[in-house]
């Protein structure tokens, strides 16, 4: 499964590979649940709860 080898930033939750999140330079962690898919940020409901306004993947649960 590719998404072991996925990294969660706690602050923003957005996946990436990297060991530091694109977003905002903080670390990222390997221990993080579930995620969301946000293809169309303006229209999704999720987005708009969870504070993003990027489209990408977000992990639900990040620690
Ligand atoms: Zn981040």
């Amino acid at each position: 499964m590719v998404a072991k080898l996925l990294r969660a930033c706690p602050v923003c939750s957005f996946i990436t590979e990297e060991d530091r999140c694109p977003r905002d330079g903080g670390e990222t962690s390997k221990d993080w649940q579930g995620y969301v898919v946000i293809v169309d940020h303006a229209k999704s409901e999720i987005a708009k709860k969870m504070g993003i306004d990027v489209n990408g993947r977000y992990a639900l649960r990040v620690r």
